[in-house]
């Protein structure tokens, strides 16, 4: 199985949000970690056929999707982002809005919203509203669409308690065999622990693409650590302010580097995070605040 994106683009305007990016997945899990407005959702969107790209093309084991359309479609799996902004929905609700999503009639629609709710057991809550759903639930229903081989998940953990996060990152590490899982956030715990890859996107521009461990590596000898207690000004002309924290009765300063030749005094390195790597690339990214919930 392979899912390919050659020199995909997509703009909006004068708003690049996706530039020439060229991927291939193969199945494992695929955290896509970049900020608000990095082009995470655009790429989403595009997979799933709910837009269209200016330039490039997606290609599912050598085929262009848009020549295979409802065939690619019945194996994808999509979670869009907000999608916890319907909590009103009831189950079946939810599964109508998500098989119109794909592009499936309504009659196609009724039949597989059916056909889910048998097989995830859910059928007895199908006028329940999802929010009244015990959270084992809801998870069942979110992978309800047809035990797709290709999922995307468009931050799926926003708004969720640190304890669904967990069940939510333990289910797909569970679910993921032979699977290719593409999970878009900028939270990143929520795939450090999971991803096989980590594919950093930045002002819709693919920067990285490597397994956590390798990420990490490559910022060996630009972490460290210092036990400072004076005003933390004095630290800005060595680097970038990763994180405080107190152990005891000590303050330490956890210090991405300018330039590694260059240390504090009485600092020492650090064995970097993903965190760390999360900051090195887009530290100097502003937030966006606007965002679009248009699909
Ligand atoms: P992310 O999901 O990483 O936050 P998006 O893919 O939503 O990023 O957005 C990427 C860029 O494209 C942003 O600059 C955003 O403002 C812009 N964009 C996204 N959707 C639209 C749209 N429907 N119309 C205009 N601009 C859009
Ligand atoms: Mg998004």
């Amino acid at each position: 199985m392979l899912l390919e994106m050659k020199n995909l683009c997509k703009t909006y305007g004068e708003t690049i949000a996706l530039d020439r990016l060229n991927l291939q997945l193969t199945p494992g899990i695929y955290g896509l970690l970049g900020p608000n407005g990095a082009g995470k959702s655009t790429l989403m969107k595009l997979i799933c056929m709910l837009i269209q790209p200016t330039d490039g093309i997606v290609l599912f084991d050598g085929e262009d999707i848009r020549m295979h359309r409802n065939n690619f479609l019945d194996r994808l799996g999509y979670m869009p982002q907000h999608s916890c902004l319907y909590p009103d929905f009831t189950v079946q609700e939810y599964l109508y809005y998500v098989g119109s999503l794909k592009g499936m009639h309504k009659k196609e629609v009724a039949l597989r919203a059916e056909e889910l709710l048998l097989r995830t057991r859910l059928i007895a809550m199908k006028k329940d509203k999802i929010q009244t759903l015990s959270g084992g639930m809801q998870q069942r229903l979110m992978f309800a669409q047809a035990d797709p081989e290709i999922l995307i998940l468009d931050e799926p953990t926003a708004g969720l308690d640190p304890q669904k996060r967990l069940e939510l990152r333990n289910l797909i590490a569970e679910y993921s065999k032979d699977k290719i899982i593409l999970l878009a956030t900028h939270i990143v715990s929520d795939i450090e622990l999971i991803a096989s890859q980590i594919l950093l996107l930045k002002k819709g521009k693919l920067i990285k693409v490597d397994p956590p461990g390798a990420l990490t590596s490559q910022l060996t000898s630009k972490v460290c650590e210092i036990n400072f207690s004076r005003p933390l000004k004095e630290l800005e002309p060595y680097g970038r302010i990763s994180s405080i924290y107190r152990r005891k009765e000590d303050i330490f300063v956890r210090l991405i580097l300018n330039d590694p030749a260059i240390l504090p005094p009485q600092a020492s390195f650090v064995y970097p995070t993903l965190e760390d790597v999360y900051l090195y690339y887009f530290n100097d990214e502003e937030e966006v605040s606007h965002e679009h919930f248009s699909l």
